[in-house]
């Protein structure tokens, strides 16, 4: 096994720089109490804690950051955020996260992750709200499974718990926001 070596460690802090500039939260206030990570309802399926996360953006560790399931698995339910001591809203800096992976074109552990978001975020941008079995038929296409599920959707679709027919509101209010987000980025 490699030792390595105090004097070879390198920290690069151009990473919390980034999310600094884009979200306005300084990871390095985080002196890693736990208290984030101990409250987030989606712990127990993500790969590393949001704890950790903060650790990695300290210490510039992008892709180890960016290729966990974690920056995924977020609700964005801002627990984590409300119980900081230090006051730093951690669900935004993970949303921050999610955007530079997407820009940088890091791939993720679970590449259907990134996926799943994408085709969300188009739905919701054509459609106005969620349409679950458009999603799961996309998803399924996409990823090469066409029929995975196929037997338990049909199932929920005929006791009327998934909707076959997407019912699309104000498509044009969604996709107005959309291109709006996109001229305030610019
Ligand atoms: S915002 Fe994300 S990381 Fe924070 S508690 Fe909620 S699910 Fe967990
Ligand atoms: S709660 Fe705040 S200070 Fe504590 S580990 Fe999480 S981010 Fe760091």
């Amino acid at each position: 096994m490699k030792v390595v070596k105090q004097k070879d460690v390198k920290l690069d802090g151009s990473f919390a720089e980034e999310i600094a500039k884009r979200s306005g939260e300084n990871v390095f206030l985080c002196y890693q109490c736990r208290k984030c990570a101990s409250g987030c309802p989606n712990r127990m399926f993500m790969d590393s804690t949001p704890t950790e996360l903060m650790r990695y953006a300290q210490l510039g560790m992008v892709d180890e950051a960016m290729k966990k399931n974690t920056i995924w698995y977020c609700l964005s339910c801002q627990t984590c955020s409300t119980r900081c001591p230090q006051d730093i809203d951690i669900a935004h800096v993970i949303d921050t996260m999610r955007i530079i992976g997407q820009e940088k074109r890091i791939k993720a552990d679970d590449n259907k992750l990134p996926l799943f978001n994408r085709l969300w975020m188009t739905m919701i941008k054509y459609m106005g709200r969620a349409y679950e079995a458009g999603l799961v038929a996309a998803l399924n296409l996409f990823t090469g499974h066409p029929f995975k599920d196929m037997a338990l959707g049909m199932k929920m679709i005929r006791k009327g718990k998934l909707k076959l027919f997407p019912s699309i509101k104000k498509p044009f209010a969604t996709m107005k926001m959309f291109s709006r987000a996109k001229r305030l980025k610019k």
